[in-house]
């Protein structure tokens, strides 16, 4: 998954743009500027209520085409100047293709970007990630009659192609595989996201020392959970992912309670997960939206309705995409997540 996805010449990222109607998938702020509205204001609230920190640092990781962030910040500028003089910009981005749509959408402002969090200062940060964690390579671990394997990848020569195989494994490699599954049926498939867990170790140490808070959207699951997710899409459409690597994109569900669960041990403060459903509703998304659809025009305003219904849709992304915040242990409930 790391090298279909990350390879410098060959990988999924770095030869393309991927998003959009006509891209392989579409992602929030692609769908509607309500959503990047909403996240600017939750942004905007975070600050006034630690304090409106004169220096702060604006992260986002996986960017995309840099809409959210535009979004965001046009947002911002509207209701605070004085937040927005305060921010320093700095975008996470592996990709060239991404990093230079990133650069285009954004060139009224000041950008910073890294390869990876080490290389931000170490400073008071809302740290922003939406479809980030999904991208990043999961482990898998097969229940067979002899115990837990660790599911690899190998070259099938006589059929010509990659195929999964199931490798034996000591639990003392693997000192953290939780309770919960032990008593997986044979077939059972457990996928473990130690990379995400190293970053948001990373996220969680930062607003620990700094302050402020990190907003995490994704497609997951709120408890740990048995069940293979590994995912290819390539036009819309789900593929199988051994086949055409580096043409397709490659995702897996989010475990958002080994996150909270790595925030937690750090000394952090987990708000959520809630669903995107409840936290955009909660923030005012319907009254926003009716807002920009009296000042559209006569084309625009069925786009808008279609693109807040899909936001929300309790059977599409409202109730499969989950929301979650870190804080510091000592601060109040941040906007959104009032009801959790
Ligand atoms: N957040 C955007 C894009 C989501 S797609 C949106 O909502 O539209 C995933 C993003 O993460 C892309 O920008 C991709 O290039 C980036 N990405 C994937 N793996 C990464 C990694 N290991 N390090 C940094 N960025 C990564």
């Amino acid at each position: 998954m790391q090298i279909a996805l990350s390879d410098p010449e060959y990988g999924y990222y770095q030869t393309r743009d991927p998003l959009g109607v006509h891209g392989d998938f579409i992602t929030s702020p692609e769908i509607s500027q309500v959503f990047g509205e909403i996240i600017g204001l939750w942004c905007v609230v975070t600050w006034q209520n630690a304090g409106r920190p004169r220096n702060i640092i604006l992260v986002e990781l996986g960017p995309g085409r840099g809409t959210l962030m535009a979004d965001i910040l046009a947002t911002i500028k509207k209701v605070s100047q004085e937040f927005i003089n305060a921010l320093k910009i700095h975008l996470v981005e592996t990709s060239p293709v991404l990093k230079q749509q990133q650069n285009a959408i954004l060139k009224d402002y000041e950008i910073t970007w890294h390869n990876d969090l080490e290389t931000i200062p170490w400073e008071p940060a809302l740290i922003i990630a939406n479809e980030f964690f999904d991208a990043l390579p999961t482990e898998q671990y097969v229940m067979t009659k002899s115990g837990w394997h660790q599911r690899h990848i190998t070259v099938d020569i006589e059929h010509n192609n990659l195929s999964f195989i199931n490798v034996p494994f000591t639990k003392q490699k693997f000192p953290k595989f939780p309770n919960q599954i032990s008593n997986a049926k044979v077939g059972s498939i457990f996928e473990r996201n130690v990379i995400s867990e190293g970053i948001m170790k990373s996220i969680a140490e930062r607003i620990r020392d700094n302050g402020i808070a990190s907003l995490i959207i994704d497609y997951g699951h709120t408890q740990t959970q048995l069940g293979e997710t590994l995912q290819a899409v390539k036009s819309h459409k789900y593929y199988n992912p051994l086949t055409d690597i580096g043409e397709i994109d490659l995702t897996s569900h989010v475990d958002f309670k080994a996150l909270a669960a790595t925030s937690e041990s750090i000394g952090l403060r987990v708000h959520g997960p809630t669903t995107q459903r409840d936290f955009l509703k909660t923030l005012g998304i319907e009254q926003r939206t009716k807002v920009l659809a009296a000042k559209a025009n006569g084309g625009q305003i069925p786009l808008l309705l279609e693109g807040s219904r899909r936001l929300i849709a309790k059977d599409g992304m409202g109730a499969l995409f989950k929301v979650m915040a870190i804080t510091p242990k000592k601060s109040e409930t941040p906007a959104g997540f009032e009801l959790n």
